[in-house]
């Protein structure tokens, strides 16, 4: 095995020329499994979520899930792909224990959808992402290797096989090479894979979510010579983040410029991705097609989804999430950059419900992208769960714009607020927290503050009328900040002229 040392990103990216491609699969949320009535409730029990025709049972007779079928049909609409008038399942045959089977019912060369698109914003810069395939197939069950340290199958005393998975409709999303992108190709990948997700997450036929495995993808990357063929192709898996996505694509640049660099060969082979390190080692080399030996399921019937329903399907879709996007920022009339900052904060349906509920955009973006975004990076967590809502941040903007509260105090009434004391005008109410402006109520706090300090009243005496800042400041220590400035200082020019 080679231990040449990668090769600085930079320089890799000045000799060579990344391609990038990317499988990414997605588990459906449908209520029961593809092929048979078995419940997918996540975190179940081992082996309590299976029946004769998940566990591969002689005899036992599939039938396809419509809703799954269905869910697929929208994610290719929304992907931009064409959809099969009629096509069929396949079996990819191979034995792992973790699949009872011992083939996969899947998509050969009749996918349901293909020849789509997904166009991704990066640096400014719109790429498109070719769409070859969306596929239905199952998901296979999972090993788990007990007794040894590490939790792989090396060093384990014994392995366990929980099949509650096996059988989960599982979407396949295959792009054409992306060629092109420089040394941009890593954030890329990750645009793509995000924009998916938002994409999948928008249609509400599954949770996507990489960290419990329901959305996995694979990272296909090679490197050529400018004007040279394309590389030879190594697939990166247990890309479990977008983040490792990016560095997935930025290792194996890195690795394989070195190797090309010192006259080697890359092989093709699927390579395992270490979130530790950020590197990847080798896994199995590749299979080809022909070592599946496919041919179309003799069990199941094809697929002949009407276009009349398809059509529908079509014209029923969500505004997708970069449509969205655009408009929002272009509602909210602010820059690229500022709708970035929003993006980042995860704050785009907090803004709009903020607005919804009646507050400018400048100050629902103020608020979540201000004082509420950095209370949550303090404590670590989500805008979202950080204890107020879009409502009580309306309610908070609307009580200063209506006098009562100032800035310093409502970040006091987002204190009560986030302690559950309760919406910002009872916290309000019952700290106390109020702004004074009534000048009865005044008047003794500027008397006290005009005897406290002669020589600046008598500056202002004299006609210096900026030095009532001092005394503006001595009121509010003493009204502790609830005092109103304006007020104030109309008092203090009163008294002093
Ligand atoms: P397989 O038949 O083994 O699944 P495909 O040709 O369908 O292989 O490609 C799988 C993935 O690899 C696709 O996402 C494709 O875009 C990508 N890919 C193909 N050739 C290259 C290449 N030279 N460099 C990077 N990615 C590639
Ligand atoms: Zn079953
Ligand atoms: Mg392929």
């Amino acid at each position: 095995m080679s231990t040449t040392t990668p090769m600085s990103y930079e320089d890799a990216i000045a000799a060579f020329e990344p391609v990038i491609g990317l499988e990414t699969h997605v588990e459906l949320g449908t209520r029961t499994k593809m092929f048979c009535g078995c419940a997918t409730v996540f975190g179940a029990e081992p082996n309590t979520q299976v029946c004769p025709v998940c566990l591969g049972l002689p005899g036992a007779l599939p039938v396809a899930n419509a809703a799954a079928i269905e869910a697929t049909i929208r994610i290719g609409l929304a992907l931009n792909c064409t959809i099969a008038s009629w096509c069929r399942f396949a079996r990819k045959n191979y034995f792992y224990p973790d699949m009872p089977k011992n083939f996969q019912t899947s998509q050969y060369d009749e996918p349901l959808c293909e020849n789509g698109y997904v166009d991704v914003d990066v640096n400014g810069e719109t790429v498109r992402v070719e769409i070859e395939r969306v596929h239905l197939e199952e998901d296979t069950g999972k090993s788990l290797h007990v007794g040894g340290s590490t939790g792989r199958i090396q060093g384990a005393k014994e392995s366990l096989v929980d099949y509650n998975r096996a059988g989960i409709p599982l979407v396949e999303i295959v792009t054409n090479p992306v060629a092109g992108a420089g040394s941009l190709a890593p954030e890329v990948a990750r645009a793509y894979v995000t924009e998916l997700r938002e994409i999948i997450r928008g249609l509400n036929v599954s949770d996507v979510r990489m960290e419990q495995g329901s959305m996995r993808c694979d990272v296909n990357t090679s490197l050529n010579r400018p004007g040279q063929e394309w590389g030879t192709r190594t697939e990166t898996k247990n890309v479990n983040s977008l983040r490792s996505v990016e560095r997935a694509v930025t290792s194996e640049i890195q690795r394989q410029a070195a190797l090309l660099d010192a006259g080697e060969t890359i092989l093709q082979e699927t390579r395992h991705f270490h979130e530790t390190t950020g590197d990847t080692s080798p896994g199995r080399s590749k299979e080809t097609a022909t070592d599946y030996r496919y041919f179309p399921e003799p069990d199941l019937t094809p697929m002949a989804p009407d276009a009349e329903w398809v059509s529908q399907l079509k014209a029923a879709l969500p505004e997708l999430p970069r449509v969205r996007r655009q408009r929002l920022q272009a509602d909210w009339g602010i820059s690229s950059h500022e709708m970035a900052s929003v993006l980042n904060a995860g704050a785009v349906e907090l803004i709009e419900d903020t607005i919804a509920a009646g507050a400018s955009s400048d100050a629902a973006r103020k608020w979540w992208l201000g004082e509420l975004s950095r209370r949550a990076n303090e404590t670590g967590t989500e805008l979202s769960e950080l204890g107020i809502d879009a409502r009580q941040v309306a309610q908070l903007q609307s009580l200063i714009d209506e006098g009562k509260l100032n800035d310093k105090l409502a970040r006091q009434v987002i204190d009560g607020v986030l302690a559950g004391e309760g919406d910002p005008e009872r916290v309000a109410k019952e700290r106390g927290l109020e702004v004074v402006s009534d000048a009865g109520a005044l008047t003794k706090a500027v008397d006290d503050a005009i005897a406290a300090n002669p020589d600046v009243a008598e500056k202002i005496r004299g006609g210096a009328h900026n030095a009532a800042g001092v005394l503006i400041g001595a009121v509010m220590k003493t009204t502790k900040g609830q005092a109103d400035a304006k007020t104030v200082r109309e008092l203090i020019l009163e008294k002093l002229s």
